[in-house]
Parts: structure tokens; sequence; C-alpha cells
């Protein structure tokens, strides 16, 4: 086991594309911290750089305090799992298990020790003698993951190890590596575009888009307190809805105005350095499980907004209503018992404590709620 530091670790490919930018991050030992953005943004070559599969342009990369720049792949005692499980297809399970301890010399005894172990671990000691042609896909993604967990490294890679498989059996791998990761506390980083499998899996998640660290927090603190617009928008599903307006200061507190609408709040709600000027642009961004729809809040609502319903789709568990109103599309998540007083065509209204509200803006759309005071 190991920490692992990223310092200001930059990748630049054919002299023009940068792939990775500036990039620092400390992982603790034993941390599972899952690598999340959309497409393109960067997260396999900092996996790739980290494993010694790529190389760095500037920057550098510790394992265990020690710089591994220069290091070959195998002498950096890293495994990697891989999206498409890169098994050896002529090998049976049990051998493909070993290649790594074989690889490395262990004892006969031993390989054969932590093999069944694994595989028992696994649920994969009844298939030992089967190629990998002969087992489903979880199947195989488990004799991946077994092969990287026999060899005991000091840090795990995972590409995206879940996403080859179906929905439910995605769901179940998840539950099982989460309960696997807790058993092993080897240091581990997790490579996903997945926001739901980020949420639930890591110790911390660190967002990225082009390059770039958008955030690093818990999952917790990355959904509840997003640090910009790019961030909120990513994590949550259905994602948060937005509303363009003007945010400024007025003799009594602040007010944010959009399609004819006013929320005026507590000037003590936003940090006293803020300077918003004659009102600036602004988004207001609202989760859409914190929309109210036809409840008598607790909470005296921030806002209360007249929509209709375009379209109500039911889930079983919930409903997710699609409103439109003056200030645009709306999508509010509620019990199928709220939903169902929804009628298409028919105008209501919704409501959301200020509590539930985030703000948006700057030239990097922050979130003014953690604006620096
Ligand atoms: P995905 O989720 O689609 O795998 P990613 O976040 O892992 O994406 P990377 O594969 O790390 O992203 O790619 C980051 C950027 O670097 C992309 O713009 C990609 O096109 C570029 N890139 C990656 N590998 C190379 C390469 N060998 N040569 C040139 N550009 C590359």
């Amino acid at each position: 086991m190991a920490e692992v530091t990223f310092q200001k670790v930059s990748k630049t490919f054919s002299g023009k594309v940068i792939a990775v930018d500036e990039f620092d991050l400390h992982l603790e030992d034993g941390e599972f911290l899952v690598l999340v953005g959309p497409s393109g943004c960067g997260k396999t070559t900092l996996l790739r750089m980290l494993a010694g599969l790529e190389t760095v342009t500037s920057g550098q990369i510790s394992i265990g305090g020690k710089v591994v720049n220069d290091l070959d792949p195998g002498d950096r005692d890293v495994s990697m799992v891989f999206q498409n499980y890169a098994l050896f297809p002529h090998l049976s399970v049990f051998d493909n298990m070993a290649f790594g301890l074989r690889a490395r010399r262990f004892d006969k005894k031993e390989v054969i020790r932590r093999v069944h172990n694994v595989a028992d671990r696994l649920g994969l000691s009844d298939r030992l003698k089967r190629k990998p042609a002969a087992l489903s896909g979880g199947q195989c993604q488990r004799v991946a993951l077994g092969r990287a967990i026999a060899r005991k490294p000091k840090v795990y890679l995972m590409d995206e190890p879940l996403s080859n498989l179906d929905a439910q059996l995605r769901l179940a791998m998840r539950k099982e590596l989460a309960v696997l990761r807790k058993e092993l506390g080897v240091t581990t980083l997790f490579v996903t575009h997945d926001q739901a499998e980020a949420l639930t899996l890591g110790d911390r998640i660190c967002v990225m888009q082009e390059g770039r660290i958008q955030q690093v927090g818990t999952p917790e603190e990355t959904y509840d307190r997003p640090a910009n617009r790019f961030v909120a928008g990513f994590l949550g599903n259905p994602p948060m809805n937005f509303i363009e307006g003007i945010l400024k200061e007025e003799s009594d507190g602040l007010c944010f105005s959009f399609a004819n609408q006013r929320i005026p709040f507590s000037r003590n709600v936003l940090p006293k350095s803020l300077d918003l000027g004659r009102g600036s642009m602004t988004t207001l961004g609202i989760r859409p499980e914190r929309l109210l729809v036809g409840v008598d809040s607790e909470v005296e609502p921030a806002f209360s907004l007249e929509v209709e319903l375009e379209h109500r789709e039911w889930h079983g568990d919930h409903a997710l209503l699609h409103l439109k109103g003056s200030f645009g599309s709306l999508v509010a998540k509620t019990s199928t018992a709220e939903g169902e007083g929804a009628e298409e065509g028919k105008s209501f209204r919704v409501e959301a404590a200020l509590a539930n509200c985030h703000f948006f803006g700057g030239p990097d759309q922050r979130n003014l709620l953690l604006a620096s005071s």
C-alpha cells in the first residue's frame, strides 16, 4: 500500500493536444479515489501516466514517496483492471489469475493459495478450469479483478472496469467492488465517466474537465456543494436545473431576478467580498429532487413558479416531471403520488427553499455561496 502524489503533472500529445494540465492530487494510503469527467477530459491519460504506459510531459508522479516518472511499468508495483478485461483467451481462469504472480516468480504453493483465496472471494472457485470464452461478461470482469487482487500491489488502477457490463450486472459488481475495497484497503484510482459510480464508490471524487481538476471532495461535498456550474451539472441524474438571471444588491439585501420573478434574500447568504457591481449575470441552480410540487413546504420557499407539465415520466418508484415556464424548462423529481397530481397542459406551481438554491457566476461560473469571503 502507498500514497500517490501528482505534482503539476501535464501531458501534451504531438506538441499541441493538452490532455492533462498541471494536475495536482494526493491520494492517501488506502484511499479509493474516483476520477470522473466527460469523454476526452484526460482520465485515461492520467491513469496511464501513473502506470508508466505514457510519459509525463512535465511534473512529477510519486508512489509511496518515490518519484516514478522514469520507472518502467513493471517496477511501479501497480495493477491495472481494464474496461475490456484484457484476459488471455488461451489461458484458464486459474492461469489468468496466476499470471502476475508467476511473472514475479512467486512460490508455486503461494500461487495456488492466493488464486484459490481470491477465487473463493469472487465466487469463481467452480470456474477455475474454464477459458474466458466460456464465461459471462461479469465473470470475465471478476477474473480481471481477481488477477489484480491476487498480486497485492501498492496501487490498483481501474479504467472503467464496469462499463462493458449490462445495467443489472454493473449494479451487482458495483456492490461487490464496494465490499471488496473495504476488505483490501489498497490505494485505488478508479476512472469512470459514470457519475453514479463515482458517487457510490469513492472515498473522494476528483471531477475533471478538459485536463483540469474542477473539484476534489467527498461524494457529499461535490454533490451538495459543487465548486462550479460544471460540477453541479455533471453530478446528479437527472442533472441540476439551471435558470439564468441577474443578481444584484438592493438597499435591503440581495435580489435574483429572472422572467418577471424576484427572489429577495439576505446579504449574509453570500460572502461579503463578492462584488456584484450594478448586477451580474448569474445562474440559479436547483436539483430536481429539491423542487417541491403541490406540497405545503414547512420552510418558507425562496420562490414559487408557475409551470406547465410538458411530459410526465413514470419510473415505478418516482416520477420525473418535465416542466416549462416563462423562464425556460425544469425537471422535477417527485414521488409517484406527488407526480400523479400533475396533468399535461395544466398550470400549477413549484417551489424551492433558499437553502436548496445554488448561485453560479463570474467568468468560471463558480459557486458564489462558496466564494472565499
Ligand atoms: P474517455 O472517457 O473517452 O476514455 P478520457 O477522459 O479518458 O476519455 P483521454 O483518453 O485521456 O480522455 O484523452 C484526453 C485527450 O487526449 C483527448 O482529447 C484525446 O483525444 C487526447 N489523446 C489521448 N491519447 C492521445 C494520443 N495518443 N495522441 C493524441 N491525442 C491523444
